[in-house]
């Protein structure tokens, strides 16, 4: 009996032991996006799924202590896109698979995407609207069925009747039923209301509404005003009572001026940004998600015969090569920056092409990196746990092989990803 009780003890002495299993990652240089400068031969203790220790130098291991050796490579944070659509892909039979394609046809074809997205270095992802698979999908990643990034979702996009957003565009009346704020389509205050209500019953993280026109929705317009400001005000009100932030798509200049007085979080795309815009957004703190890789694809897809829909080419090719000069003009003038790609409009896992975008504009690689780490903690509210790598937060890891501070192209060449302490690339 005594021999037992010894030979549980001595078991429960180990398992706690091999739980409390250290990795250290010993990085040649280590970028600290708080500090906004580099380090060189650092170790980062890895326990459990969080960082429990960063220290100058090469630790040397202790018993079970295991060593990733990143001693040639440049390590930073688990990157954060601001704007994918996680569930869809360009193609150009894009439009025929909305009438083909069940859910889990759609599921499947998100669950390759945040795959995908993971490997590039994304560990966490705002995603701006789908038909619920995504809320589905970040369920399942965070159970541990689907690999992928961390998924924060605004489920279904809010839009009015027509407007950029309206899942029913263009359809055949065979294929419409109603739009209505179930499925995000609302007209005036009270069904903006009932329309954020209903994200958070779906299980939204966030909220995205559709300011403005769009490039790829079927319709004519990609920059008047799709939201009259007593929306826009039940949208922001209602979104603070449940927590939500709002990220507003917007392209014309009337649209973006609506949305920033209104108080939403962040602008995305904001391609036809004039300077009281800018004066707008400065003032109310609000962030640009510029998306500059949707425009340059979009511009490039338009030109090959066929891809887009007639009404869609002429938006494409106007708005398209507008955004990254607009970006790098906004950046100058000051307005707040968030890392965002709209993923999905380009291929999923080229998202580290922004990075060169916003260098080639103007912005410092360092601030580029930061708009991708410490930001987009901040806008989620998520601080404690992401956005740099530091005692008490999340392993959300990776490495370039070479330099991105003197090669901003080396954020295309991640071939190391660790995310909650789990090595997903190496
Ligand atoms: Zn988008």
């Amino acid at each position: 009996m005594k021999k037992t009780l010894q030979t549980i003890a001595a078991i429960a002495i180990f398992s706690t032991a091999s739980l409390a299993q250290r990795t250290l990652l010993h990085c040649g240089t280590f970028i600290d996006v708080t500090k906004g400068n580099t380090q060189s031969q650092v170790t980062v203790i890895v326990e459990g799924k969080r960082v429990t220790g960063v220290q100058t130098g090469y630790l040397a291991p202790k018993g079970t202590d295991k060593v990733i050796d990143l001693k040639s490579k440049t390590v930073m944070p688990g990157l954060t896109d601001m704007h994918v659509h996680i569930e869809g892909e360009t193609s150009k039979d894009q439009l025929v698979k909305r009438y083909q394609f069940n859910q889990a046809d759609v599921a499947f074809e998100a669950a390759r995407n945040a795959k995908t997205t993971l490997m590039a270095g994304f560990t966490s992802v705002r995603d701006l609207g789908g038909s619920g698979v995504n809320i589905a999908l970040r369920n399942a990643i965070s159970k541990g069925i689907a690999v992928g990034p961390r998924i924060y979702t605004a489920g279904r996009t809010i839009a009015t009747t027509g407007g950029h957003g309206d899942p029913t565009n263009a359809l055949s009346e065979n294929y419409t039923p109603d739009p209505h704020m179930v499925t995000g389509v609302i007209n005036g205050a009270e069904e903006a209301r009932q329309a954020v209500r209903q994200r958070y019953k779906d299980g939204s993280d966030c909220i995205k509404i559709t300011a403005t026109g769009g490039v790829l929705s079927i319709a004519k317009n990609g920059k008047a005003p799709q939201f009259q400001e007593d929306e826009l005000e039940a949208i922001i009100k209602t979104a603070k009572d449940y927590g939500f932030h709002v990220a507003a798509h917007a392209h014309g200049a009337e649209g973006i001026k609506r949305a920033a007085k209104a108080g939403v979080t962040t602008i995305e795309h904001g391609t036809f940004m004039d300077d009281e815009a800018i004066d707008i957004m400065k003032q109310k703190g609000t962030y640009l998600v510029a998306t500059i890789l949707a425009g340059k694809t979009v511009a490039d897809s338009a030109k090959v015969p066929g891809y887009y829909h007639p009404l869609v080419v002429p938006k494409a090719l106007e708005t398209g090569p507008l955004i990254q000069n607009m970006f790098g003009k906004a950046y100058k003038a000051g307005v707040k920056i968030a890392f965002g790609t709209d993923s999905g409009v380009s291929l999923h896992g080229l998202n580290a092409y922004e990075f060169q975008y916003m260098v080639e504009a103007g912005m410092p690689a360092i601030e580029a990196i930061q708009a991708a780490t410490v930001t987009p903690a901040k806008i989620l509210g998520v601080e404690k746990d992401l956005g740099s790598i530091e005692a008490g937060k999340f392993a959300d890891i990776i490495a370039t092989d070479g330099n991105p501070l003197q090669d901003i192209t080396q954020m295309r060449k991640v071939s190391f990803v660790m995310k909650d302490g789990v090595v997903y690339k190496q």
